[in-house]
């Protein structure tokens, strides 16, 4: 399925051009156990609605960003820049 993706620099392409690379996840904080750090590293939510993902338009300009995306219907909600690139001027 195609669908249109606005990367925060280019605009709207086709998501043909973009590279996925998952939900967002969260490090576990302190002392993980082992299967907290099992958990962290194979196993995703894979929510059926909306979720936040990273995302590189690999076939454009080659930043990461992150969109909120409906699974079911791939209606993009929001697409943002991380905070750590807006820190190093990358965004702007
Ligand atoms: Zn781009």
């Amino acid at each position: 399925m195609s669908f249109l993706l606005s990367c925060p620099f280019c605009g709207p392409r086709p998501v043909d051009e973009y590279a996925y690379f998952g939900e967002v996840t969260t490090r576990p904080s302190g002392s993980p156990s082992l299967r907290e750090l099992t958990d962290y590293v194979y196993f995703r939510e894979n929510v059926a609605g909306v979720q936040r993902e990273w995302w590189q338009h690999r076939m454009g300009c080659g930043e990461w960003f992150l969109a909120e995306r409906d699974t079911r219907t791939n209606e993009v909600h929001a697409v943002s820049v991380p905070e750590t690139a807006r820190k190093s001027g990358t965004a702007e």
